[in-house]
């Protein structure tokens, strides 16, 4: 098996240290792929790389139209081979196939926004106290940028930052999870083909602790851009104070679902499963705590646990299947831990609650799709973001109590209400503490919508026009048509 290798300034090299990683398909624990492992040698090649193609390449000065052009081919690039990148990804990620096609898709329609966008007018015009000077702002590209994504979306989390990263005429250096490269390799050659300068773009695998850490904390380095979990975002704060670069930080959550009496039925209990174990609940928005209107609870719990125990869980290469095995047998344990703590704080499991070790499961690192019932607010099932098919339920009465549960949490990245009643929807939901919310849905994400969070799940924001502007500074131009000395010294 030939190591697949990292892309620094226009070169695809093996790791400084020689070193390599077997990467893991989650369904059946085989190796599917060696990999380079980098260095914090090869994060700092490929950061001067970046710098040099920013500061004396010339791409910083690209026109938006050549830049939009490039991120239209990529699109193009990446659409004609989704059968290729799909299948990889749900051989590295376990991921049912049809959602791995999606995250393609969604990535090139990501990509298309940000062509369009980028070319439109932006900045401003303003009066200033003085009729003889005229003001504009302009948005300019930051620098040198440093991207570090998680596992669970390796494809979309990579564009939701490149896409806009380099729409705005940054370079990059973009490190994927250790444990789920494949699709960044294939996307960047991709990016090759599609004509992006040497230097422009870099891809470097290898740890957090050493390649991350050095794009957080490398004073060559202008922005980091972040997702993954809170500890680690912490982490990414404290290295980037050193040059006080910007970071944006997509963190975690638990948010809350919140089925009132009077919603839809069937589409409450459907978004319930949807909101939960898309992707086996490995989604930081995930609807992990489902607030249920007590009129309803028995109800909904029974037509809940019915919907859970039917979903076709298996290979994700597999036809009909929607939902794969979680990432790692480390992460499987972290998750099964967690079912063992539920029980232990004496929440009572409604359904699943274990590893599926049927014939043909049991090399694979699946859970069964888990409902915790009988919670409490303080226990750590219900605080803490467990990222994987468990969701535990919560009774509440009246639209007071909805709210208190649901901003009962550190974090505050999204949330769902489902009601037939308008006017209660938008009451409770403008007391949410949350940066995204659906109403009557749960889980769709727009290429055009702001994405990031409240509280403790994050700072900026990524997608939209939002997120173009997290890539760009901000400059004051103030033109003096009326010129002459001040005489300010000399009068
Ligand atoms: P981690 O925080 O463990 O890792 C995320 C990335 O950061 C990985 O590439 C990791 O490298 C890297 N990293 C680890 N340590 C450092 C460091 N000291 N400096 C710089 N980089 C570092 O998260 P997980 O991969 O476990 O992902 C799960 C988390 O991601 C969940 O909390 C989830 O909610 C969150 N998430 C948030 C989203 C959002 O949009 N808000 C979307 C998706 C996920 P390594 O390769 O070593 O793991």
């Amino acid at each position: 098996m030939s190591v697949k290798k990292m892309l620094i300034d226009g070169e695809w090299v093996l790791s400084s240290s020689q070193e390599t990683r077997d990467i893991i398909n989650p369904a059946d624990g085989s190796v599917i792929a060696t990999v380079a492992e980098g260095t914090s040698e090869d994060a700092k090649k490929a950061i001067q790389a970046a710098k040099k193609a920013f500061y004396e390449g010339g791409w910083g000065e690209t026109s938006a139209y050549d830049r939009a052009s490039l991120l239209r081919s990529f699109a193009d690039e990446l659409e004609a081979n989704v059968d290729e990148i799909a299948k990889l990804e749900t051989l590295n990620t376990g991921k049912a196939l049809i959602e791995s096609e999606y995250d393609v898709y969604d990535s090139a329609n990501i990509l298309r926004y940000y062509a369009g966008i980028v070319t439109q007018p932006s900045g401003q015009t303003y009066t200033l106290n003085d009729p003889a000077v005229q003001g504009i702002t302009v948005r300019e590209p930051i620098g040198v940028c440093g991207l570090i994504v998680a596992w669970n979306f390796p494809i979309s989390l990579a564009i939701w930052k490149i896409a806009p990263a380099l729409a705005a005429g940054n370079t990059i250096v973009f490190k994927p999870s250790e444990i789920t490269p494949l699709s960044a390799v294939k996307m960047f050659e991709l990016m090759e083909k599609a004509g992006y300068p040497k230097g422009v773009i870099n891809l470097v695998m290898g740890p957090g602790a050493t390649v991350g850490n050095e794009l957080a904390e490398s004073h060559d380095v202008d922005k980091v851009a972040f997702t993954g979990g809170i500890v680690t975002g912490r982490k990414i704060m404290q290295a980037a104070s050193g040059n006080v670069k910007g970071i944006t930080l997509e963190l975690g959550g638990k948010s809350p679902n919140i089925i009132f009496a009077d919603a839809d039925f069937d589409t409450a209990v459907d978004y319930g499963l949807y909101g939960m174990f898309y992707n086996q609940g490995e989604v930081c928005s995930a609807g992990s705590r489902i607030l249920v209107e007590d009129t309803i609870y028995d109800k909904y719990l029974e037509a809940l646990v019915e919907g859970a125990m039917k979903i076709k869980i298996g290979n994700g290469l597999d036809e009909g299947v929607k939902m794969g095995p979680v990432i790692s047998k480390d992460h499987m344990n972290k998750v099964l831990n967690y079912i063992k703590i539920g029980k232990e704080e004496g929440a009572t499991v409604a359904c699943g609650g274990y590893r599926i070790m049927d014939s043909g499961y049991e090399k694979g690192f699946f859970i069964a799709p888990t409902i915790f019932t009988d919670t409490k607010p303080d226990m750590r099932i219900v605080q803490e973001e467990i990222f994987g098919p468990v969701v535990v339920l919560q009774k509440f009465h009246g639209e007071e109590e909805a709210v208190k549960l649901a901003n009962d949490t550190t974090y505050g990245l999204a949330a769902g209400i489902f009601t037939s009643d308008n006017g209660k929807a938008l009451r409770v939901i403008k007391k949410v503490r949350a940066g995204i919310t659906w109403v009557n849905t749960y889980g769709p994400v727009y290429p055009e919508a702001p994405w990031g969070g409240y509280k403790q799940s994050g700072i900026g924001r990524e997608l939209g026009t939002y997120g173009l502007d997290d890539f760009t500074e901000v400059k004051q131009i103030n033109i003096n048509t009326n010129v002459g000395p001040t005489q300010w010294f000399h009068e």
